[in-house]
């Protein structure tokens, strides 16, 4: 089966990136998804000399092939980020929500055209049991000031057309943008602010030299002073220590065909961003021209992008049974950078800057990363709290296809109805 991703259907092809590479820069950065674009940019501006160097084509990674919404979201709590980090845990807190106000004012400021509302999240109880558990967290980022409502019975109706959920929160700080758009509108700041932006790019190595770096690509070495790797999910050998600490997990896309105006004001009456609590949670919204956009995984195991968009397919048509007839008419998949303690990180790997491991929630997280790395760069700001966790290797990384889907299937367990 072939994949057949909307955002790319909705965009022109990104142009092609600057041809070939400088022979120095003050400053390399590797990857250009969101995080590598953000960093170029503010770089350029402050007058440093920026070449973001990317393996594919420009548009080709998960920035853009995401669900497209914008979250303030940690994995974990704000009460158990507490209760485990103290101070630390709210100040990370707090930066999840600085990022997400910091791109939000982005888009807004700068008018980057990328179809962005600020249309709020309805966080789903998958069961019963969870209920409890639900109330709690709502309680805990109402006592830290959030815009937090807690839904249930009754009130669920108002907010979604489904009855396979017996409760939800709905949090204010939240939006959705069109992924493809957003990159597009990144790329074209890094590039106006005097960044080159080279893809078809396959960086190979980071070596010193003296104070400063070589990076060898496909298309020729650069000398660089500074060097920042925004390769998330997709890190490859380059840095092989932020390899074994990063584990790619496939999730999977599909969206129908326009619905009807009714049927969709019947599915989503607030055009809400719909996510659930699972571990191999869905999450799920309608686009700004009314197809739903259904996505999430079955396993850890590896599977084909028509077992995966089945299950994912099949799961949407059980959650909302109103689109049993509804024609699917784009399925694709992307991999999300997951860390052992499911929080971002920051750091140096032999003088060399990274950020990644944003466990699934990145549009927002990365491309705050990207800029907060870039401006401690320049000496202007501290890193952000997420550079003081302890960044551990992910266990037995090498073997992890024989041990992910015995972690998948206690995952299952933990998601039972
Ligand atoms: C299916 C899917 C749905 C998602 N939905 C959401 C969502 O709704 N909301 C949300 O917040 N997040 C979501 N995410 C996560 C989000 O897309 C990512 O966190 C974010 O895009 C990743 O950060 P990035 O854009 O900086 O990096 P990426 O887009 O991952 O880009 C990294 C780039 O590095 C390049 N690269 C790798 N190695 C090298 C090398 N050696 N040399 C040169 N280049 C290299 C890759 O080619 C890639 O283009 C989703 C992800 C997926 C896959």
């Amino acid at each position: 089966m072939t994949e057949h991703v909307l955002w790319h259907e909705q965009i022109d092809p990104p142009s092609k990136g600057d041809v070939t590479p400088p022979r120095s820069a003050d400053v390399v950065v590797i990857g250009a998804g969101y995080g590598g674009l953000a960093a170029a940019r503010t770089l350029a501006v402050a007058g440093l000399s920026v070449a973001v160097v990317e393996a594919r084509r420009l548009g080709w990674g998960a920035h853009a092939r995401n669900g497209g919404m914008v979250l303030s979201e940690l994995k974990l709590g704000p009460g158990v980020l507490e209760r485990r980090y103290g101070d630390l845990g709210r100040r990370m807190y707090a930066d999840a929500n600085e990022a997400f106000d910091a791109v939000e004012s982005m888009v807004r400021d700068e008018g980057l055209d990328c179809d962005y509302e600020r249309c709020g999240e309805l966080y789903l109880a998958h069961a019963e049991r969870l209920v409890p558990r639900l109330r709690r967290l709502a309680d805990e980022h109402l006592a830290r000031g959030e815009a937090v409502r807690f839904v249930v019975g009754s009130e669920l109706p108002a907010e979604i057309g489904s009855n396979a959920f017996p409760a939800g929160i709905v949090f204010d700080r939240a939006g959705s943008l069109h992924p493809a758009k957003f990159h597009a509108a990144l790329a074209a700041r890094a590039r106006h602010a005097g960044a080159l932006v080279i893809d078809e790019c396959l960086a190979t190595s980071v070596s010193r030299s003296g104070s400063r770096f070589v990076v060898d690509t496909a298309k020729g070495p650069i000398d660089a002073g500074v060097v920042i790797v925004a390769t998330n999910a997709y890190a490859d050998g380059l840095i092989p220590a932020l390899r074994r600490r990063i584990l790619p997990v496939g999730s999977y896309i599909v969206t129908t065909e326009p619905l009807d105006p009714g049927l969709a004001d019947e599915l989503s009456p607030r055009r809400r961003n719909f996510i659930d609590t699972k571990q191999f949670l869905f999450y799920w919204r309608l686009t700004p021209d009314r197809r739903m956009l259904f996505g999430g995984r079955r396993s850890l195991a590896a599977s084909s992008l028509a077992d995966a968009t089945d299950y994912v397919a099949a799961s949407m048509r059980r959650i909302h049974p109103q689109l049993g007839a509804v024609d699917i008419t784009h399925r694709w998949g992307g991999s999300v950078a997951i860390t052992l303690d499911r929080l971002p990180h920051v750091g140096r790997f032999d003088g060399v800057w990274y950020a990644a491991g944003c466990n699934g929630s990145g549009v927002a997280l990365n491309t705050w990363l990207g800029d907060r790395l870039a401006r401690h760069v320049l000496g202007d700001v501290d890193l952000p709290s997420f550079a003081e966790l302890r960044h551990r290797p992910i266990p037995l990384h090498r073997t992890r296809r024989w041990w992910l889907p015995i972690v998948g299937q206690w995952f299952r367990w933990k998601d039972r109805p």
